[in-house]
């Protein structure tokens, strides 16, 4: 997988950690447990801006773009389906021996996608 592809699946996962931090029902838990959410989500949004500022500008502008307009801007790719829009994808895209060696989109909903398998 190419570097630029993981960091952006890096990326997404970091914004979920965030949001998830910042969900009040999860900072009641875990301020009961005695933990610290707010440092926490400090911490992430370091590590976020620091391994945002490290991706391609082009690509860092569409998955702002994308996060904000649908909420996850990288999504897999199951059974041949984009797992973001549910709409099956091309044979011959899925079929490609490169596959996750090169950035890809979604020709329906353009979200980032990648393949597990
Ligand atoms: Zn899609």
């Amino acid at each position: 997988m190419i570097k630029e592809l993981e960091k952006l699946i890096s990326l997404h996962d970091l914004d979920i950690m965030i949001s998830d931090l910042i969900d009040k029902d999860i900072i009641k838990q875990e301020k009961k447990l005695g933990l610290s959410p707010a440092s926490a989500v400090e911490k992430l949004r370091k590590m976020r801006d620091e391994l945002s500022l490290t991706i391609d500008r082009k690509y860092r502008d569409l998955y702002d773009q994308l996060a904000g307009h649908y909420g996850n801007a990288v999504v897999p790719v199951v059974n041949l389906m984009c797992s973001g829009c549910f709409t099956q994808l091309p044979t011959a895209f899925c079929a490609s021996p490169d596959r996750n060696d090169q950035v890809e989109t979604c020709p329906s909903c353009g979200r980032f996608i990648y393949w597990c398998d």
